[in-house]
């Protein structure tokens, strides 16, 4: 999944001609003020923290500013935050524009239905989830003739739009509708699409590019600047990595094994820290160069969790007795294990003579893990 910020989906916007407030990308009080003073962004202005989690507005990320001295303020403010986890280091600056009403906007797969999905609510501005769904309008499209004057009358009307104000929707339609096909797109979302005057304006993007189309668009692969600098070597190495916040490093095997795994550990009280899913591999050096990279991120305890099918629990184990040597001393971590499945006998004994005691139950070698790192913690 590549998820655009704001930025970079209004970039792609305007190439499409999905209407836009004015506006410049800003990496420092310093420039945020500049843009001001030279008239690149108008007063009165928005700020806007270039972060992927949603809920800016209530969050203290999107701030006003009528003057360059409050532009400057409200962007040093911004840039101190910490938004969900998330260092704000890119700002968004743009003229604040007088607007009627926030609408909701969005393109997006029906995958039980196997067909675009046009989402509309006069609702706009808030989260989405919170809209009650009496309120939100869904209409599958036929992608073959694509948006059809069917399908807008009825946004024009959920929206209650009409005359020129429904002849803007429909331009943002078909340019939306562009954007999401065009660009392998498996969200669009425009929240809110404001309403001023008589033309609507995107002030708010969201896009999302499909993880399978992205070798169409090899630009995108630069965009992508949410990942750590583990998840990025990771990805260069094609293993499956992620980090979240907690302690405990998981390794699986398969994403369905994987996410249980994360399940147990979290309803016995643990924490996933970062999660490395071995896939199908029979090559025991692709686990240990898994496995260090684990390492670096210096769990408190490590917890492997493997069905052995294509991924053989001999292979696994081999893999992991290899890498320990390589775990500088001070960063040796407690390890719990549960191998299951193909070769498991082989598993077992390979990391029994490391020292490593395989248990056969789930619930109960979860628990050692978090009970080990918690000690360790
Ligand atoms: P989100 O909360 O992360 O989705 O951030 P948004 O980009 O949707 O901005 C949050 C809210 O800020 C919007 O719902 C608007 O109410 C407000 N906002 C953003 N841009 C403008 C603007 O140009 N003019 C006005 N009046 N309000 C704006
Ligand atoms: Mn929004």
């Amino acid at each position: 999944m590549v998820k655009l910020a704001e930025w970079q989906g209004k970039s792609v916007f305007r190439k499409y001609g999905v209407p836009l407030p004015r506006g410049e990308v800003a990496h420092t009080p310093e420039e945020a003020e500049s843009l001001v003073r030279d008239g690149k962004v108008p007063l009165p202005c928005v700020v806007k923290a270039q972060v992927l989690s949603g809920g800016r507005g209530k969050g203290g990320a999107v701030r006003f500013a009528n003057t360059a001295e409050e532009t400057r303020s409200a962007a040093a403010a911004i840039l101190g935050l910490e938004f969900k986890g998330e260092k704000v280091r890119t700002l968004l600056l743009e003229e604040k524009l007088p607007i009627a009403r926030e609408l909701y906007l969005s393109l997006t797969l029906d995958r039980a239905r196997r067909l675009p999905l046009l989402m509309t609510s006069a609702r706009g501005g808030v989260e989405i989830e919170s809209v009650a769904d009496a309120e939100i309008d869904r209409q599958t499209v036929d992608p073959f003739p694509g948006l059809t004057g069917y399908e807008k009358r009825r946004a024009a009307k959920v929206l209650g739009l009409s005359g020129p104000q429904s002849r803007s929707l429909d331009r943002v339609l078909d340019s939306l509708w562009k954007v999401f096909m065009t660009e392998d797109a498996e969200l669009v979302e425009i929240n809110p699409l404001a309403l001023v005057g008589d033309a609507l304006v995107a002030l708010d993007a969201k896009v999302v590019i499909e993880d399978d189309a992205t070798f169409r668009h090899p630009d995108y692969a630069e965009v992508r600047d949410d990942r750590t600098e583990l998840e990025e070597i990771a990805r260069e190495k094609d293993i499956a990595f992620v980090q979240l916040d907690g302690n405990i490093g998981v390794i699986a095997n398969g994403a369905g094994l994987t996410m249980a795994t994360l399940d147990v550990l979290t309803e016995l009280g643990g924490a996933a820290g970062v999660f490395l899913d071995l896939g199908g591999t029979d090559d025991p050096k692709k686990v240990t160069e898994a496995f260090l990279l684990m390492a670096r991120a210096k769990p408190a305890a490590v917890f492997l969790n493997i069905f052995g099918g294509i991924t053989r629990c001999d292979t696994v184990a081999k893999g992991l007795v290899e890498a320990l040597g390589g775990v500088p001393s001070g960063d040796r971590f407690p390890i719990v294990a549960r191998i299951r499945g193909n070769s498991e006998a082989e598993g077992i004994q390979i990391l029994r003579s490391a020292g490593i005691t395989s248990l056969s139950d789930l619930r109960a070698s979860a628990q050692a893990a978090v009970e080990a790192a918690r000690r360790r913690a």
